[in-house]
């Protein structure tokens, strides 16, 4: 009998392949993940090579607007939740390429995985969703298309919203171009499938440097995460937040790291991931059936140009 082994990480479907084809593919994975951390490693403050490695983060299919692999984690709960199915948690940092902590502290939770409540929750963790970005000559916020990630998300009246908001409120800002269409870039087209597949009860997406939190969507907001404090940044044309928190019925946290350069000490790491976890196990609700997602009204907060 052939063993099959199955694994969500394959594009577009959950991939069930026999064992000798999947060894063969694990090996790649290792080679083209040890490649990926030397690549990206020296520009993530706090992270080792070594560190990336163990992450143990395996290839999505998907590639960035250059060709550079989008690697994720996936780590199923150790046992079911209170509900029966375990939280499921997506874990993202590095939508914008210049703020390096907000990758790198991902790194540094996912050597935590093995602590409790973390244990319980079914994560899919992408610590660089903006590989190019990161990887550019001088790190920028836009992928290697000139498009703020966090603008191309197909929120409702996108075509006339997201244009006019970046001409008449930004003035043009290259920084936060939203793209000629919504998901019009490959790593935006990735992170939509990805949550389409799936379906999260709650997305962390962590940036920098603003030093705060912000929460979309149908859960009850945090008071704190360590230093991090709660305050309403900002509703935006296609930013995840907007669509995932108040189109798609997901709640969305937004870290905002307070330095986009230098970590937060060791402690405060630990704090806010601990913070986090607690939050996640109390205040977020599980939803059986997220196909009927509603949209969700918000009154939009002050449009803070400097924020995620
Ligand atoms: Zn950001």
């Amino acid at each position: 009998m052939i063993r099959i082994l199955c694994h969500a990480t394959a594009i577009l479907a959950v991939a069930c392949v026999p064992a000798v084809f999947a060894t063969a593919a694990n090996t790649l994975g290792t080679a083209q993940q040890t490649d990926w951390c030397k690549r990206l490693t020296p520009r993530l403050p706090d992270v080792s090579v070594a560190t990336c490695q163990r992450s143990a983060l395996i290839p999505t299919g998907a590639q960035s607007r250059n060709g550079f692999p989008i690697l994720m984690r996936t780590i199923p709960a150790a046992r079911d939740g209170k509900h029966g199915e375990p939280m499921r948690v997506l874990l993202l940092g590095g939508i914008h390429g210049d703020e390096l902590t907000a990758a790198a502290i991902v790194f540094q939770w996912m050597q935590w995985m093995q602590s409790q409540p973390a244990q319980e929750f079914h994560w899919h963790i992408a610590p660089v969703v903006n590989p190019d970005g990161l990887l550019a000559s001088k790190p920028q916020r836009v992928n290697a298309n000139g498009v703020d990630l966090n603008r191309n998300f197909p929120t409702p009246g996108w075509e006339k919203d997201a244009q006019r908001y970046w001409t008449r409120v930004t003035g043009r800002d290259p920084r936060r171009f939203p793209g000629q269409s919504p998901l019009s870039e490959p790593e935006s087209r990735w992170l939509n499938e990805e949550i389409e597949r799936f379906r999260p009860d709650v997305i962390i997406s962590v940036h920098a440097p603003f030093g705060v939190l912000d929460l979309d969507g149908p859960a009850k907001a945090p008071r704190r995460f360590g230093r991090l404090y709660f305050s309403r940044v900002g509703v935006y044309p296609g930013s995840l937040g907007n669509y995932g928190g108040m189109h798609k019925n997901v709640p969305v946290i937004t870290i905002e790291l307070p330095n986009a350069l230098a970590m937060p000490p060791k402690a405060e790491v630990r704090r806010i991931w601990q913070d986090m976890l607690a939050w996640i196990a109390r205040s977020v609700p599980q939803q059986p059936n997220k196909a009927a997602a509603s949209p969700m009204q918000r009154t939009a907060g002050k449009a803070a140009l400097t924020a995620h």
